[in-house]
Order: C-alpha cells, then structure tokens, then sequence
C-alpha cells in the first residue's frame, strides 16, 4: 500500500460521497491565495466531523485551531439556525481568513472566531458544548482536553485531530514535542473516569494519520 493507492481510494469515494461544493471550494482556495499552510483537513474528514454533529444534534460546538475556517464550515453547516460554533485561533491573519471565508459561506451569523492563545480565551468561554474539535497545536493537547471536558455536558464529544504524528506517537521520545503532547493527551484520557475514548489510525490524500472520539459521561 502507498499514497498513490491511498489517493487513488480517497477520490473514488469522495466522488461518489462528496459533492463539489463551492463554498468550501472558494475557503480552499482563498486559504491557498492568502499563503495559509495546506494543512486543514481534508474533505472526508470535514465530512466525517459535519456528520457527528449532525449525529449527535449539536446546537453548540467549540473547535481549537481554525487555519482558514475549512473544518469550521464543515461543523457550523450541521448546526441549527439558531446554533453556534466558537472557534480560538492564534493567528491573526488565519483568523481574517476564516472570517471572509464564513462570510461567503453564509455562516457569520452562526460562528464567532475568537482571536488570541486557546489557553488564554478558553477561560472566557462558557459551555456547555455539545462538539468540541481540538486541532491546534499538539503540545497543549492535553489542556485543550482538559477545558473541553470543563465546558462539556454529559454526551457531549470531543474529537481531537493529527493524533499519530507518522507513528511517532507510539515512541517515548522526550525530543519530539507534538507527540509527547499526543501521548501526554492519551495518558490524561486513560485516567479520566468521565471519559470513553478511541483512537483510529487513518489513511489518504493527506497521508498517515488518525483521530480519537471521546464520549464524555457522567
Ligand atoms: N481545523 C483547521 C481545519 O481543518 O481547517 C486546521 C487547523 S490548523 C491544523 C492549526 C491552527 O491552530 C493554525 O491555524 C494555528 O495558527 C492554530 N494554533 C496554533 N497554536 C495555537 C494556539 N496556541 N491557540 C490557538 N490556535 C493555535
């Protein structure tokens, strides 16, 4: 198995799965243009995030790490009308990107994007959140976690991206920090008696990774 399979496979079902969709089209775009880093998730994923919204009837959802607001779209797009989506970005040209980019996706309304350090406006916020997507920087991980469980209700999920680092995190290395920060995560989440959890490996267009699904109890 390699890449080109992995492509190969990714494409057949997203165009059986996943209709061209121009507002997402224009986000990616308009994320590329601006010389934001290609690294939003990719389609299937959005899906895969729009989808466990929807499941789970989300009329509030939290994410960490907005990039160009691709996967913001995907989630606020399951949300009702009278739902709301607040995403914390650190990066203020990031931020103006999404913006513009909800903008033309008809989701202003909706979406607040919250400028500054996650652990600095997570604080701020109050909950509960029926979603939270944690996709920023891996080091602080397990505090994401953390104030997402703080602001969750019982049923609520948190999913957290990039969660296999190429398989570095299954490596106790002290020098690599993204996947201490994954595994600092998994021991937190092990110990957590309000929590259930998986993890997936994944495989696709944007290469090796994974996901883990937690299921806040009470
Ligand atoms: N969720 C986005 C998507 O799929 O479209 C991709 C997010 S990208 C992987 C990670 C984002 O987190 C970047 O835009 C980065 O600027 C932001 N970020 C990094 N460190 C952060 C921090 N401490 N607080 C908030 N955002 C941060």
């Amino acid at each position: 198995m390699n890449q080109d399979v992995w492509n190969a496979v990714e494409q057949y079902f997203d165009g059986l799965l996943i209709p061209a969709d121009p507002a997402l089209d224009a986000a990616v775009r308009a994320s590329e243009d601006a010389g934001l880093p290609s690294i939003a998730v990719a389609a299937n994923q959005g899906k895969l995030l729009h989808l466990m919204a929807t499941m789970v009837g989300a009329r509030s959802i939290l994410e960490v790490g907005t990039l160009g607001g691709y996967s913001t779209i995907w989630l606020a797009r399951a949300l009702p009308e009278d739902g709301r989506l607040v995403t914390l970005e650190a990066d203020a040209k990031h931020a103006a990107v999404a913006e513009a980019n909800l903008a033309t996706a008809g989701l202003s309304e909706r979406v607040e994007v919250r400028v500054g350090r996650a652990l600095d406006t997570l604080p701020q916020l109050s909950g509960p959140f029926d979603l939270t997507f944690i996709d920023a920087d891996k080091e602080n991980n397990a505090e994401y976690f953390r104030w997402a469980l703080q602001l969750s209700r019982p049923g609520s999920v948190i999913i957290v991206d990039n969660v296999v680092r190429a398989g570095r995190v299954a490596r106790d290395d002290p020098s690599d920090s993204a996947a201490q920060g994954v595994r600092r995560l998994h021991e937190f989440i092990s110990a957590e008696p309000r929590v259930d959890a998986t993890a997936l490996q994944t495989v696709g267009g944007k290469g090796y990774d994974g996901l883990t699904i937690a299921l806040v109890g009470s």
